[in-house]
């Protein structure tokens, strides 16, 4: 259940007090406070969990302090849009806004290899006109013999490049509870330069462990992604796991499915799930194409076909792109054969942009529809 309070009402008012003196008495209850935006400004919002079914709709509804009472369903408590219009989704970080109408791209290099490549990239960014960038640090990787990723020793000049190219966020990959200390540590060290978005990966969905850990975090936002062989009930719980410990931050990133029938592309594109997202949760949606096309092939008319599965997703309305480019794919030390070449930074952004204009003329469109119906 969701208390919605007043948005005069502050925690220190004797209204606030005597609702929060009533739900103290309420055996078998917890309650969490989260701010939200809302339409005009921000609210904040009480979740009541726990055993709920016991508490009386009405007699919440009568304290002074509270504006209305929404009762939810078992899943997505948090994150979950609840047939509410008024309760909006996304955040600000880092001078960005992050919403289910922005839109980014996150391109750059699937695991940093060397401070020569993280210069290249960042630079490629840059007079690409670009503030977002993905950088993997720590990579959980199938062998292991392959390469690791180069841990916590590449932070400060993955940050310091960042800074000297104007990127203010970068993606990045945590696969343990230790590794966001030191992404702590290392923006402390070079004077916080950039900002970070912790990254689930798909292969920790449901490492209720460690979503627990980043969710217990407030300093950074969340890239979560969906698991590749779990349903998207499923992913969506996991995600719901980081809002559960208190970051509500979150970005749901679709990345392809694990099943022959994707074959011979490295998994299923899965973009289709973006407006179901969008209409089950309040979470912006992010779609990585590298991950689910897992080459650069090109269709007959030339078009990558990892920009055709993006503007896949970015059509239906995906509020962000992750994508693999590397300076020179044939040194990458991690999925070279996905990684986009330099020179195809450009005309992806283009495609990618123009794609979102289309997708916002597609929006007009079926609001006129909505008007004259
Ligand atoms: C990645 O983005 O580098 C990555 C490992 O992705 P995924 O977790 O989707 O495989
Ligand atoms: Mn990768």
């Amino acid at each position: 259940m969701i208390l919605i309070l007043k948005p005069e009402v502050t925690t220190d008012d004797p209204a606030f007090l005597s609702l929060n003196h009533y739900l103290e008495t309420q055996e078998g209850i917890t309650v969490q406070s989260h701010s939200i935006e809302g339409k005009e400004r921000r609210l904040t919002e009480l979740y009541l969990l726990g055993a709920t079914a016991r508490l009386d709709i009405e007699t919440l509804q009568h304290f002074e302090a509270v504006d209305r009472v929404i009762r939810v369903s078992e899943e997505y408590r948090i994150l979950g849009r609840h047939s509410d219009p008024d309760r909006t989704s996304g955040f600000e970080y880092q001078g960005l806004q992050f919403d289910q109408s922005s839109f980014h791209v996150f391109a750059g290099l699937c695991a940093v290899d060397n401070r020569e490549h993280v210069e290249l990239m960042m630079r490629g960014l840059r007079s690409a006109g670009q503030h977002c960038a993905r950088m993997g640090a720590y990579k959980p990787r199938t062998n292991p013999y392959a390469f690791q990723g180069h841990g916590a020793t590449c932070l400060p000049y993955v940050f310091e490049l960042a800074g000297k190219y104007d990127i203010k966020v970068i993606a990045m990959e945590v696969t343990h509870e230790d590794h966001i200390e030191e992404i702590q540590a290392a923006l402390e060290l070079t004077g916080h330069p950039t900002g970070v978005m912790l990254q689930i990966g798909t292969r920790n969905t449901q490492n209720f462990e460690l979503l627990k850990c980043v969710g217990r975090q407030s300093s950074f936002p969340i890239l979560f992604k969906r698991g590749f062989g779990v349903s998207l009930n499923e992913s969506l719980n996991a995600a719901e796991y980081l809002a559960s410990e208190g970051n509500s931050n979150v970005i749901f990133c679709l990345r392809g499915m694990k099943t022959e029938g994707g074959a011979p592309h490295r998994n299923l594109v899965d973009f289709a799930q973006v407006p179901l997202v969008k209409r089950l949760t309040r979470m912006p949606v992010c779609v990585d194409p590298s991950h689910s096309v897992g080459d650069r092939g090109r269709s007959p008319e030339g078009i990558l076909e990892i920009a055709h599965a993006a503007a896949q997703g970015v059509v239906a309305g995906a509020n962000l792109v992750l994508v693999d480019f590397h300076p020179n794919p044939a040194e990458a030390l991690v999925d070279g054969p996905q990684a986009l070449l330099m020179r195809e930074l450009e005309p992806f952004i283009e495609d990618m942009s123009r794609t979102h204009a289309f997708y916002r003329e597609r929006v007009a469109i079926w609001t006129d529809q909505l008007i004259d119906a």
